[in-house]
């Protein structure tokens, strides 16, 4: 036990014990793991729901580690951002994403890649001025079309340090990338937020979308989404998109684009290239 003051000695329980030794070796192994090869991003498509066309990937990361096996982003995305890694490991994800998309440019499919970017990332980035140079000379070393970029923002991201974070989304908005706010309705922005910020793309949370067929609040609730998005002129799309079902009252409301298992599970560049030729080329 350590000692933090009176009545504190308790600190390290076994439990904590075991559980922060796991952190140390998943911190230990995570330093190594883009020298080692080990980070992979899987595809996952972005459907036009009313014909079926695949019109955009979004990016997701997987890590798989020799000693560990196949780590999920929830289960290392966290780490990364408090130990900094998720600046590198971030960059990566970009360059190696927006590689893919040129290389389905150049093969005569132009759909959009979508990448996640955390808030702390964002802000870690923001504060090294470093987000708009990464961006800048992934997009010049790909030669990727910019508007066939999309970075997937949170609502966390809007509501920290007003000003710069306005500055920086505008100036990544001049370079013509896209960009979308992701989880939507789940955090805590304000509606004139997505006035005042260059957005692109409303992201409707998946666990509102779970439930659609039956929970009269998830239906009101992505009803009242939809008619802001198209108001507002915003792109919608709907996450978690399971069964044919909720696909149908998606398609009644004014949600043109759907996402999740129904259409394909995240899959490996390889996989995400076939689904692209069945969709676009026939
Ligand atoms: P997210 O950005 O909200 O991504 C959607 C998550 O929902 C993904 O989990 C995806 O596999 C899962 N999903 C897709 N369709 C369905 C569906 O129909 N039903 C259900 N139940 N789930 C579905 P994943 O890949 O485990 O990623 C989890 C989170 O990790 C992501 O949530 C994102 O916040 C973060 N993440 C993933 N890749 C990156 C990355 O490259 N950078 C950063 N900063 N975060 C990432
Ligand atoms: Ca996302
Ligand atoms: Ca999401
Ligand atoms: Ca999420």
């Amino acid at each position: 036990a350590k000692k933090l003051g009176k009545n504190n000695y308790q600190f390290f329980t076994p439990e904590m014990n075991s559980a922060a030794q796991h952190y140390l070796k998943l911190e230990h192994h995570l330093r190594q793991a883009l020298e080692l090869g080990e980070l992979v991003l899987h595809y996952q498509p972005q459907v036009k729901i009313d014909n079926g066309c695949i019109i955009g990937m979004e990016a997701l990361i997987r890590w798989h580690n020799h000693a560990m096996g196949i780590v999920m982003p929830d289960q290392f995305i966290g780490l990364a951002e408090e130990t900094g890694l998720i600046v590198p490991i971030g960059a990566w994800v970009l360059r190696t994403a927006c590689k893919q998309a040129r290389a389905w440019q150049l093969a005569g499919m132009p759909i959009r890649i979508a990448v996640n970017l955390s808030g702390r990332q964002f802000h870690r980035f923001q504060d090294q001025r470093q987000l708009l140079d990464v961006v800048l000379d992934v997009l010049k070393e790909t030669e990727l079309s910019p508007e066939l970029l999309e970075l997937e923002i949170t609502e966390s991201i809007l509501m920290h340090k007003l000003d710069t974070t306005l500055d920086t989304l505008n100036q990544i908005k001049q370079l013509g990338v896209r960009i979308s706010v992701d989880d939507f309705g789940t955090g805590y922005s304000s509606l004139s937020y997505l006035k005042r910020f260059p957005l692109d793309t409303l992201k409707i949370d998946k666990s509102f979308v779970k439930d659609i067929c039956t929970d009269a609040n998830d239906r009101a609730i992505v009803s009242a989404i939809s008619a802001m998005a198209g108001q507002l002129k915003l792109e919608l799309v709907a996450e978690g998109v399971e069964d044919q079902s909720q696909l149908d009252f998606l398609g009644g409301q004014q949600c043109n684009y759907g996402q999740g298992y129904f259409f394909s599970k995240p899959v490996p560049a390889e996989q995400a290239s076939a689904l692209l030729r069945q969709s676009l080329l026939g």
